[in-house]
């Protein structure tokens, strides 16, 4: 390739990453022969024990995707009434609380690493209040000790959203064993995919046959139908692409690591930006690069065109907050999620970057941030 060319092509933010086309043909060739593609196949209940041992967790549940495992975590958990969560989030979260006919109640994010904030939980619960639904955003880990006393105390139930958090581990222990039930998603843009997918995660054993029912029509046998489930199954396709791309994981997390090291090394010292802080007893899956342009709204929108006309596709994630949507009508008053939103660009990462490409979105970055 000619210099001009690298120069020149796009670097989208991010893209999905694939195993060798015959490793995943091998995989699925004997579906033709068996004709099980979907119920349950081979591959769901392979990938389901390879998650459970990756995830160190008992029981690894595979949906068909991540916002109808969140969905389903709600109808098996029984939630009513109020919600505690954050706006600081995909669409998502907040959708599948309010499609569930329950009332989200806005918590304030902390400015540290964009998790809920635990010192303004207490204060939001009321006699309505079921649950708390954090999300581990960025793969950042919320507090998970104190949101565990919180609920302790006053009998909620929580639910993490880790569609961000795939083997991200917190104090030597995976973050999929805490909270009742842990969502994941697998969409094809997350850290690992099975193309579309999502998984919840759990210790108690009780949710197993809750979960089978409601991802399935609530069919028992032959002859029994014993709820009213829906349909949120993963297919075999799913699951063999799926278990492709675990056998590749601990390399890709790999090759995302030294891309962003070389991020925080170019960045470090930009006084213009804020850089999202590790945390120390995280080990983290590197699944976003988000930074915060300290000048405000203005300013990080001047330096996404700049970006942008330098073919370089950065994302405001997450701008608008979810308690701005046009879909919604709440007034929640959230100071400091409102302030990350305006200030965040969530820069390119993926597996198969290079590191020139780093350095061309940092080149930009540098020469065009202090305007
Ligand atoms: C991707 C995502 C979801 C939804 O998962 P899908 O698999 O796309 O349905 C939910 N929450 C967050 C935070 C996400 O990023």
């Amino acid at each position: 390739m000619s210099g001009s060319n690298v120069e020149n092509a796009m670097i989208p933010v991010t893209r999905p990453s694939m195993p060798e086309f015959e490793t995943y043909v091998d995989m699925i060739r004997p579906l033709w022969e068996s004709r099980h593609l979907s119920n349950r196949g081979e591959h769901v209940r392979a990938l389901e024990e390879e998650l459970e041992q990756r995830l160190h967790v008992p029981h690894v549940s595979l949906l068909t995707n991540g916002h109808l495992a969140l969905e389903t975590a709600i109808d098996v958990l029984g939630l009513t009434g109020e919600v505690i969560t954050t706006p600081f989030t995909f669409a998502s979260t907040t959708h599948a609380l309010l499609r569930k006919q329950l009332t989200p109640v806005f918590c304030d994010i902390n400015p540290i690493d964009y998790t809920i904030d635990v010192n303004q939980i207490e204060a939001l619960i009321t006699e309505r209040t079921s649950a708390i639904l954090p999300v581990h955003v960025y793969g950042n880990v919320c507090d998970v000790e104190a949101i565990e006393r919180i609920a302790k105390r006053y009998g909620l139930h929580v639910l993490y959203d880790a569609a961000h958090a795939f083997g991200v581990r917190h104090d030597g222990r995976d973050i999929a064993t805490f909270g009742d039930l842990t969502m994941f998603s697998f969409h094809a843009t997350k850290v690992f995919h099975t193309i579309e997918g999502g998984a919840l995660t759990f210790q108690d054993d009780r949710f197993v046959h809750a979960i089978h029912q409601a991802v399935n029509f609530g069919i028992t046998g032959p002859e029994t139908v014993e709820s009213v489930g829906g349909n949120a199954k993963m297919n075999e396709f799913q699951a063999a692409m799926g278990r492709c791309n675990l056998a590749r994981i601990d390399i890709e997390i790999d090759k995302r690591r030294r891309l962003v090291e070389r991020y925080d090394e170019r960045l470090r010292d930009a006084p213009f930006l804020r850089l999202n802080i590790r945390n120390e007893q995280t080990t983290s899956n590197y699944a976003y690069y988000p930074v915060l342009v300290m000048s405000g709204r203005g300013g990080r929108d001047r330096m996404m065109e700049t970006l942008a006309q330098n073919g370089i596709l950065a994302r405001k994630y997450f701008y608008p907050l979810v308690t701005d949507f046009d879909c919604y009508t709440f007034d929640a008053i959230v100071p400091n999620a409102t302030y990350v939103s305006d200030r965040v660009i969530t820069l390119p990462l993926y597996p198969d970057m290079t590191m020139e490409m780093v350095d061309r979105v940092c080149d930009v970055i540098l020469e065009g941030g202090n305007e």
